[in-house]
């Protein structure tokens, strides 16, 4: 428990689990008064039943009038981190236009909207952090079968560049989190759904990892919570790397 978030309101997204919720947490664990939101309501009903002190509400990043409600009834959001995203495996030949088109709205378009309906009331405080998740499956570094979902990823980093240079002279700063392989809950899907034993795909996953195992979502809220408070307080415009060495 600390206090590195006392005063400030934190909204989530997709914070009904593994790095969101890790994340909403972590948070409420320095102090924060944090807003979790997600499209599954039974796992913000499991957040809220282990941490009562952290409020929840259904939030679809896809849905412009709920995101802009959303904005009108938070208006004293302090910082926004914009988690929701979705990995699509495959080559460039394996992506359909609906798949392309999903991929960039729950993963970009997403983050554009929260941004567009959170930050004005930000700006007339003077005072606010914005955060993204990218990966390094994005303009760092090539990884297999990631095709649009790295596409997607660049681009947030592209969004949070050109962000923080339109408004770091009123107090607001943007930055990217670019993790590498996580353990949560949609890894183990992407497993399972490759087929094989789910032993053997894991173990892949892990031996890529030079450390030799995955990055856990507390170690990603870590650094969330780094950017979103004041020990960050000179830093923007950046994409942060935390990957176990995978990258390097
Ligand atoms: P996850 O994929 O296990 O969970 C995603 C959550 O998003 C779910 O609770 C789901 O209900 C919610 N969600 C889906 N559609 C939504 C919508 N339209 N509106 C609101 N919420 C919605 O979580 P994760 O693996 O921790 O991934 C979180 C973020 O981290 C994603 O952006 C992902 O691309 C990124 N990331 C994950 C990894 C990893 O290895 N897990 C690595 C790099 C980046």
């Amino acid at each position: 428990m600390g206090q590195r978030l006392t005063g400030r309101t934190c909204l989530v997204t997709a914070a009904g689990q593994g790095i969101g919720r890790a994340t909403a947490v972590a948070f409420a664990d320095e102090g924060a008064r944090v807003i979790a939101t997600d499209i599954n309501e039974s796992a913000l009903a499991s957040l809220s039943a282990a941490r009562p002190d952290i409020a929840v509400e259904r939030l679809d990043v896809c849905d412009r009038d709920a995101i802009l409600a959303a904005a009108r009834q938070h208006r004293e959001v302090d910082v926004l981190f914009n988690c929701a995203g979705f990995v699509h495996h495959g080559t460039v030949l394996d992506v359909g236009e609906d798949d392309y088109d999903l991929s960039f709205d729950l993963n970009v378009r997403s983050a554009f909207r929260m941004s567009q309906a959170f930050l004005p009331s930000m700006l007339e405080r003077e005072s606010g952090r914005l955060l993204m998740v990218s990966s390094v499956a994005s303009s760092i570094k090539g990884m297999a079968n990631r095709c649009v979902y790295s596409a997607t990823k660049a681009a947030l980093i592209g969004l949070v560049k050109s962000m923080a240079a339109d408004f770091v002279g009123q107090g607001i700063r943007v930055n990217a989190i670019c993790p590498g392989t996580v353990q949560t809950p949609s890894l183990d899907e992407r497993i399972a759904a490759q087929g094989g034993n789910p032993e053997d795909v894991r173990r892949a996953f892990v031996e890529r990892q030079p450390m030799g195992r995955l990055g856990q979502p507390e170690e990603i809220a870590a650094l969330v919570v780094y950017l979103a408070s004041e020990e960050s307080a000179f830093v923007t415009g950046q994409a942060f790397v935390i990957d176990g060495g995978l990258s390097m």
